[in-house]
C-alpha cells in the first residue's frame, strides 16, 4: 500500500470550513486506498500573532519560551484536523512533534531535525487511521520543545515523507504551484510544471518563500518527489523532482527571485594572506548567522575587500562579530548598508553565464538601476541593488527572460497520468552508504564532492564606474567575442569605483581582454591560469560552517584565496594554479571524501 504525505499551510487551515475541506482531501486519498499522513501548519496568521504577543511582553523573549509559545499554533491545528476527519467518518489521530519522537538539536527557533522514530505513526497508519502531525515543531534530547524556523512545516512534511518512504509529498498552499517569481510581486508570473531540486533550492534560498529551503534539502537527499499545489482547486501544480526529470530543453532561466530584507557588510583593507578570510567567517559562523553572497575580489596593493550579505534582522549581531574579526585580522574597517536587496535568476540551462549575464545586466541597466554587487554560481546569477529599486529590477529581469510567457516555452510531458511517483528512486534512510558518510542527524550537511578545475583564467577590471550599464556593456562585448564566462564577481564600490572579476577558458582569456579593452576605461589585470576549487553538496549556505571549514582547510596549507562565490549547492574559490592539486587533496580530507570525485 502506498503512502502519501499531504501538508496544509496556514491559509489552507485558516478556518473551520477550510479545515473541513482539507480533511475531505485527505479522506479522498484514503478512499483511493492510500495510507495518508497529514502535516498541518498553524491556522492563518497565528504564528505572526503569537510573535507579536510575545513582543508586547518583552523585546528579548528567551528562545526556549518562544518555541514553547509558537508550537501551540500547530497543536491547535492538528486537533481540529483530527476532529474534522473523524466527523466525516474516517478514524484519525493527531500527534505533536514530540509525540512522534521528532528529535532536533537545541538551537531554539531554528532547530534542525536529528531523528524521527516512525513506530507510532506506522502503527496508527496500519490500523487504517489518517495520521495528523504538527508541522514546524520537535523536541531536543532534553524534552525541550523546539521549532524549525519560519515556514518549517514544509520541512516536517518532506522529512516524514522521507522516513516513511512516501510515494510523494503534496504541499497544499494558497498558490497553485511554484511560479517563475512571486506572483504577489509580479502578477504576470507563470506557473512552472517541473523544477529540479537544485533550482528550487537556489530559488527558495534566494527569496522564493513558497517552500522552506531546508525541505528541498531533504527532498534531494532522500529523493522525495514534491507536488506543490492549490488547496482550493484540483489543478495539477508544480513537481519538484530530480534533474533528469526536470530539465527543460532550450530554457536557460527557470525563475527569478527577490530577497528584499538584506544588509551588506564590507570589510575594508583585508590583508591578502592565507587564513584571513577564514578567521573572519569563523567569527561570524560562531554567532550562527547565515552569510550569503560572499564576494572577494583580487587584491590591490596587498589588501582586498570582502563583502557579504546577511538577513537585515541579523545585521546588528553581524556587525558586532565583523568588528571583532576586522580588528583581529588587522583590516582597516567595516562599512555596511542596510537598504539593499538581492535579485537573482536561476536555471539549470545556464551552463555558462555569458548570454544570461548579458541579458540580465542589460535589463537592469535599461531600467536605470545600478548593480552594486554581482555573484554567480553554476545555476544562478545574483545582483545586489538598492532596496527601493529591487521590485523594478525583478520585473525588468522577469520580462527580459520571457518568464511571463512560460506557457509558450518548450515543455516536456512528465509523470504519466495517474501516477504520482514516476521513476523516482527513494534512498532509504537505513542505508548508511547511500548518502556518503554516516549521518549523525537527518539534516546534517551532505557533501557530495569536491572538484578542481584548472582550465580557466581570470580577468579583473579595476576602476569600474559605479553607475548603471557598465556590466551590461562589458558582458555584451565578451558575448560578441564568443567567450564563455563562468564565475563573475563584482564587489561593492569604494569611492565610486568597483572591481569586477570573471573567469573564462584559458585559451579565450586574450580574446576577452581584447574585446573589453576599448570599453574598460581602467586598468585590466590577467591571471592566465588559475585553479577553481569547489565543494558541492546541499544546504551549503544554511549550514553556516561549510565555508568556514573550506577556508580553514586551505588556510592551514597556506593556500591563498583570491576569488569566492557561494550558493546553496556549492562554494567555489579561485586560487593560484600551482596550488590546485594540493587544495583538492586537503578539501577531500577535511570533508572525509576518500573516493575520487
Ligand atoms: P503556506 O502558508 O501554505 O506555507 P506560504 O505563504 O509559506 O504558504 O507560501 C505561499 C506564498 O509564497 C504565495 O502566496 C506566494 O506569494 C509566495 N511565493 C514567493 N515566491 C513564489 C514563487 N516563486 N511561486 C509561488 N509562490 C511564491
Ligand atoms: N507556522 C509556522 C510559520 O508560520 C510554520 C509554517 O507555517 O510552516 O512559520
Ligand atoms: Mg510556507
Amino acid at each position: 500500500m502506498s503512502l502519501l504525505v499531504q501538508k496544509f499551510g496556514g491559509t489552507s487551515v485558516a478556518d473551520s470550513n477550510k479545515i473541513l475541506a482539507a480533511a475531505r482531501r485527505a479522506i479522498q486519498a484514503h478512499h483511493r486506498g492510500e495510507q495518508v499522513l497529514v502535516v498541518v501548519s498553524a491556522r492563518g496568521h497565528t504564528t505572526d500573532e503569537l510573535i507579536a504577543l510575545a513582543r508586547e511582553i518583552t523585546d528579548r523573549p528567551p528562545a526556549r519560551e518562544m518555541d514553547m509559545l509558537l508550537a501551540t499554533g500547530e497543536q491547535v491545528s492538528v486537533a481540529l484536523m483530527a476532529m474534522a476527519i473523524e466527523s466525516l467518518g474516517v478514524p484519525a489521530i493527531s500527534f505533536t512533534g514530540a509525540q512522534i519522537g521528532l528529535v532536533t538539536d537545541s538551537f531554539h527557533t531554528k532547530a534542525r531535525i536529528k531523528n524521527i522514530s516512525n513506530d507510532r505513526m506506522t502503527q496508527a497508519l496500519a490500523e487504517g487511521k489518517i495520521v495528523i502531525v504538527a508541522g514546524f515543531q520537535g523536541m531536543d534530547e532534553n524534552y525541550n520543545i523546539t521549532t524549525l524556523g519560519r515556514g518549517g512545516s514544509d520541512t516536517t512534511a518532506v522529512a516524514l515523507a522521507a522516513v516513511l518512504g512516501a510515494s510523494a509529498c503534496e504541499i497544499y498552499t494558497d498558490v497553485d504551484g511554484v511560479y517563475t517569481t512571486d506572483p504577489r510581486i509580479v502578477p504576470e508570473a507563470g506557473k512552472i510544471d517541473r523544477i529540479s531540486y537544485d533550482e528550487m533550492l537556489e530559488l527558495a534560498s534566494l527569496g522564493a518563500g513558497v517552500m522552506h529551503s531546508r525541505s528541498i534539502e531533504f527532498a534531494k537527499k532522500y529523493g522525495v518527489p514534491i507536488h506543490v499545489r492549490s488547496s482550493f482547486s484540483d489543478a495539477p501544480g508544480t513537481w519538484i523532482v530530480g534533474e533528469q526529470d526536470a530539465r527543460r530543453l532550450g530554457v536557460a532561466v527557470t525563475g527569478a527571485a527577490l530577497a528584499k530584507d538584506e544588509a551588506r557588510i564590507t570589510i575594508l583593507g583585508v590583508p591578502d594572506r592565507p587564513g584571513v578570510v577564514h578567521l573572519l567567517f569563523q567569527t561570524i559562523a560562531r554567532a550562527n548567522i547565515v552569510v550569503d553572497m560572499i564576494v572577494q575580489n583580487v587584491a590591490t596593493d596587498g589588501a582586498t575587500e570582502v563583502s557579504f550579505t546577511v538577513a537585515r534582522g541579523d545585521l546588528a549581531e553581524t556587525l558586532r562579530a565583523a568588528a571583532a574579526a576586522a580588528n583581529e585580522i588587522g583590516a582597516l574597517g567595516v562599512t555596511h548598508d542596510a537598504a539593499v536587496a538581492k535579485v537573482s535568476v536561476i536555471g539549470l540551462g545556464m551552463r555558462t553565464h555569458t548570454g544570461v549575464a548579458t541579458a540580465m545586466f542589460e535589463a537592469i541597466a535599461a531600467a536605470g538601476i545600478n548593480i552594486q554587487m554581482i555573484t554567480t554560481s553554476e545555476i544562478k546569477i545574483t545582483v545586489l541593488v538598492d532596496r527601493a529599486a529591487a521590485v523594478g529590477a525583478l520585473r525588468a529581469v522577469h520580462k527580459a527572460f520571457l518568464l511571463d510567457e512560460v506557457h509558450a516555452r518548450p515543455q516536456l510531458t512528465f509523470f504519466p497520468a495517474g501516477s504520482t511517483t514516476g521513476a523516482m528512486k527513494l534512498v532509504p534512510l537505513a542505508d548508511p552508504d547511500a548518502n556518503g558518510p554516516r549521518e549523525q542527524g537527518m539534516e546534517d550537511l551532505v557533501i557530495a564532492g569536491v572538484e578542481l578545475d584548472e582550465t580557466q583564467g581570470r580577468i579583473t577590471l579595476y576602476d569600474v564606474p559605479d553607475r548603471p550599464g557598465y556590466a551590461a556593456r562589458v558582458f555584451q562585448a565578451i558575448a560578441d567575442a564568443g567567450v564563455f564566462v563562468d564565475m563573475i564577481v563584482q564587489n561593492v564600490s569604494q569611492d565610486g569605483q568597483c572591481v569586477l572579476s570573471f573567469t573564462a577558458p584559458r585559451d579565450a582569456v586574450n580574446r576577452a581582454v581584447e574585446a573589453i579593452t576599448p570599453i574598460a576605461g581602467g586598468q585590466i589585470s590577467i591571471e592566465p591560469a588559475m585553479a577553481k576549487l569547489s565543494v558541492i553538496g546541499v544546504g551549503m549556505r544554511t549550514h553556516t560552517g561549510v565555508a568556514t571549514r573550506m577556508f580553514g582547510a586551505l588556510a592551514d596549507r597556506s593556500i591563498n584565496i583570491n576569488l569566492i562565490n557561494t550558493s546553496e549547492i556549492r562554494i567555489n574559490v579561485g586560487t593560484d594554479v600551482a596550488k590546485g592539486k594540493e587544495g583538492l587533496d586537503c578539501l577531500r580530507k577535511v570533508f572525509a571524501l576518500n573516493h575520487e570525485s
